[in-house]
């Protein structure tokens, strides 16, 4: 495979990941020496729900031991396509297929166009790279401050902490998936302890978002190591968790992880629900410890062509989601990462989305539709225009059933607050 400008940096040694660095590329990136680990798995071993006892079942450890690799475990859980099948024999070296049986028994056995399988098994698509893709597609790996590769510090304020590289499914829009499931080894102690020395001198850092990878396949004790470091330093005010554990391995979310993440807070955490088919009894039950901990919950959901690109589906979503105390926070255009152009929808179809759910569905439930500056750069809102016109005494705008409304401006136009300088100069705070 040929490949512009690829860089590997290691993360901790001697099991330390390997990030590849890249922005222009022709050919699609293979990760190093990542053949379908366990292809020669001898047969099929018992998976389903029904084959096993409810012990096992519900321990999470169990769920991630027995993830769904290859192709005779995916055969047993659903109808192969031909194309699903291509997909399947093109992973090894090129992407990582891990489903826990929990989010396989979600799968449709037999419609190729199910939410949930089309999310995790792969297409012989995904080999071909399309205009415009990229193998990071965010910038990330550039702004990763020296001696300090997992951390990525793109705005003043807050940094992400790339704490593993394991989740516990593997996406197919994964916007990480030049790192996450190579599972070579966790990041070493040493690299973390690095992006805690890099939090710790920039004091300019006041909210930390741990993700990978997903923090919550950690142990308990090592994630509460990591949270208990990150509260010790005075100028970190708020922490956030991006997971998708609630969405496939609900039963990680026990009375001993929410014990200790109360123990954290200001902490919050952002799930990532794509369909309502995914909001179980099971997942609603973990959000539900969640919420209970006192930890507000957010969801980003990634809008995928065929999955939940309907207008419906994200307003039955954001319904679902609202039932269960998770505020929809982002609807992301999908990032052009290399191999999902087949998923991708316009910017257009996030538009109308957008537009059916405001007036439809309550404040609380729209969330911020944003493309990712592919390249880096940040997250830019988009949505419908409702400002008609903007003259110099009113604005023309219009409602979401299209009334045109005027809005007459104020007499006086002047917004300073005299106030403030006496707030802060701290004479009126207790
Ligand atoms: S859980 Fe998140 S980081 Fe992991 S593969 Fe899915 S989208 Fe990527």
């Amino acid at each position: 495979m040929r490949l512009h400008c690829i860089t590997t940096l290691t993360f901790g040694a001697p099991s330390g990941i390997h990030l590849r660095v890249s922005d222009s590329l022709v050919e699609i990136a293979r990760l190093p020496g990542q053949a379908n680990r366990r292809a020669e798995r001898p047969s099929r071993p018992l998976l389903r729900r029904a084959e096993v006892s409810e012990a096992e079942w519900s321990d999470w450890r169990w769920q991630l031991r027995h993830r769904l690799e290859t192709l005779a475990e995916l055969e047993a859980f659903v109808t192969l396509t031909d194309e699903e099948r291509r997909g399947i024999a093109i992973a090894p070296g090129l992407f990582r297929i891990g489903i826990t049986p929990y989010y396989a028994e979600l799968m449709d056995p037999q419609h190729p166009k199910c939410p949930v399988r089309m999310q995790v098994i792969p297409l012989g698509v995904e080999e071909k790279v399309s205009p415009g893709e990229y193998v990071d597609p965010l910038g990330e790996d550039a702004l990763m401050p020296e001696g300090a590769s997992c951390i990525v510090h793109r705005y003043p304020d807050r940094v992400l902490f790339l704490a593993l590289d394991r989740c516990a499914i593997y996406c197919r829009h994964c916007n990480r998936r030049r790192m996450v499931g190579q599972e070579t080894g966790i990041i070493s102690r040493a690299a973390l302890e690095a992006g805690l020395d890099y939090i710790r001198r920039t004091p300019a850092i006041k909210d930390v978002l741990l993700s990978g990878g997903d923090p919550l396949t950690l142990s308990t004790e090592k994630l509460e190591w990591l949270l208990s470091e990150l509260r010790a330093i005075a100028h970190v005010e708020i922490l956030r968790i991006g997971t998708r554990v609630p969405v496939c391995l609900p039963m990680r979310v026990d009375a001993e992880l929410t014990a200790m993440l109360r123990k954290y807070h200001p902490l919050y955490i952002n799930t990532h629900f794509n369909h309502p088919k995914e909001i179980t009894p099971e997942a609603r039950a973990a959000c539900e410890r969640l919420a209970d901990a006192g930890i507000p919950l957010g969801n980003q959901t990634v809008l995928l062509r065929g999955v939940n690109s309907q207008p419906r589906i994200i307003e039955e979503l954001n319904r679902a989601l609202l039932r269960m105390r998770v505020k929809p926070y982002y609807l992301f255009q999908g990032d052009p990462v290399q191999g999902t152009d087949h998923l991708r929808t316009p910017v257009g179809a996030g538009i109308e989305i957008m537009e059916h759910l405001r007036g439809r569905l309550t404040g609380m439930g729209i969330p911020h539709l944003v493309i990712d500056a592919p390249g880096g750069g940040g997250k830019i809102p988009v949505g419908p225009n409702y400002v008609l016109a903007w003259g110099p005494d009113r604005v023309t705008l219009r409602d979401w059933q299209h009334r045109t409304v005027t809005y007459v401006e104020p007499s006086e136009r002047d917004c300073a607050c005299p106030y403030d300088e006496v707030w802060r100069g701290g004479g009126a705070r207790g």
